[in-house]
């Protein structure tokens, strides 16, 4: 079963326009289909949270970004539909189909989705748990392709190799002449099509090796050591090094949110429903943690306070999840090419009780923020019975968010 889908128009697809001949002769096919079990995840790694943005959709940006790119080709695992869908919400123009068994399988079906009444003259071939591919590389890939050629992006073996059994050295390798390979893998469409058709169920390491064992010549391009692919639970932890070191502008802000109980609602704290005999007063669904936290996040960017973006006199908010305020702040900074580095929250009430509730919480907005676990810190406490939080009349949160810009 294959199917294919675009997401959006495509003729939306912005910054493209002066170059929409060129661009739509080069198609981008991400391989996403794979299960990522090395990383011991909840989820395969090209899903999971890199500092604000899915591993993938931070690959699919560098691709999109790309004038020279016409098309953008997903190919998935269909058991994560709906994650690759939120993970690729606000892309224009992404075409996705269905993976197979293996990777090479999975490319064969992805040039197939590709190949209909507009296939693309070339093909890059790229692994979408590489998120740092530099626009340079992508171009230098593109600009090696030939007729009967195609391109792999390598780099060169710099450590001396040896050999050993049993843990006991037997020889030396000579390192020259030795690479590895990364991708993009680039072809010209037609060609690797075709040896895919011929070597279906085969079972080749990578499509440069594919097309060389049909006869297409496969020249290197150098890489860059960033461009590495995403695999254990060290490689997200360097991912996330890489991405902060490229975001040294650091800004700190805090947020403020107070809420009166109030009978007959539900009490709603970071996106998470408690359990307790009142909730909270508010236009929205008055999730006065969530609420302090966007007011942080909108500080980092100077970008006001929650109410200029979402008045409670608009009844388009009128007991709204504020689910999506964060989310809008979230994609505020995203949009600066920021990274959320940190949140450090504490809700101030007497009752309920808070500490079973804590990590839920403290988990659902890491989720919402797409950020790692470690990544949101939450505390509760109480006023020691003095003021309004102390006589249980309301509760109070205070956000500090720590954000990156380039
Ligand atoms: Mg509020």
């Amino acid at each position: 079963m294959l199917y294919s889908a675009r997401i959006g128009n495509p003729a939306a697809a912005p910054g493209k326009g002066d170059t929409a001949s060129e661009a739509m002769n080069t198609a981008a096919l991400i391989v996403a289909a794979g299960k990522g079990a090395r990383m011991g995840a909840d989820r395969p790694k090209q899903y999971l949270p890199l500092l604000g943005r899915p591993v993938l959709a931070r690959t699919l940006a560098a691709f999109a970004e790309q004038a020279k790119i016409g098309r953008i080709m997903v190919v998935i695992d269909p058991q994560w539909r709906d994650t690759f869908l939120a993970a690729t919400e606000g892309f224009p123009d992404i075409e996705f189909c269905e993976g197979g068994d293996s990777r090479q399988e999975s490319v064969f079906r992805g040039l197939q989705a590709l190949d209909d009444d507009t296939p693309p003259d070339v093909v890059l071939i790229h692994d979408a748990a590489r998120p740092f591919i530099s626009a340079g590389r992508i171009d230098a890939a593109i600009a090696a392709i030939g007729p009967g050629q195609g391109a792999l992006i390598a780099v060169p073996v710099q450590d001396s190799l040896r050999r050993a059994e049993g843990g006991v050295l037997t020889e030396s390798v000579d390192r020259e002449n030795l690479w590895r390979a990364q991708t993009p893998q680039a072809f010209p469409f037609r060609a690797i099509l075709q040896a895919h058709a011929h070597h279906a169920g085969e079972n080749f390491t990578d499509d440069a090796a594919l097309a060389r064992h049909h006869g297409l010549k496969v020249v290197i391009v150098d890489g860059d050591e960033d461009n590495f692919k995403i695999t254990t639970p060290a490689d997200m932890q360097r991912a996330e090094r890489l991405l902060l070191s490229r975001h040294n502008d650091i800004r700190i802000a805090s947020g403020m949110d107070v809420h009166r109980f109030c009978e007959g609602r539900k009490l709603i704290l970071g996106g998470v429903e408690i359990p307790h005999d009142r909730g909270l007063a508010g236009h929205s669904d008055a999730d006065v943690l969530l609420h302090a936290a966007t007011d942080a996040l909108l500080g980092t960017i100077g970008a006001g306070d929650i109410g200029e973006h979402f008045p409670p006199s608009d009844e388009r908010w009128k007991d709204a999840s504020s689910d999506q305020f964060i989310r809008h702040a979230a994609d505020l900074i995203a949009r600066r090419d920021g990274v959320i580095a940190h949140m450090d929250l504490t809700l101030v009430c007497e009752r309920p009780k808070l500490s079973p509730h804590k990590k839920a919480i403290a988990g659902n907005i890491a989720r919402l923020l797409e950020l790692s676990p470690e990544r949101v810190s939450l505390k509760a406490t109480t006023s020691e019975k003095l003021g309004f939080t102390g006589r249980g009349e309301g509760i109070m949160a205070i956000a500090t968010a720590t954000v990156r810009l380039p």
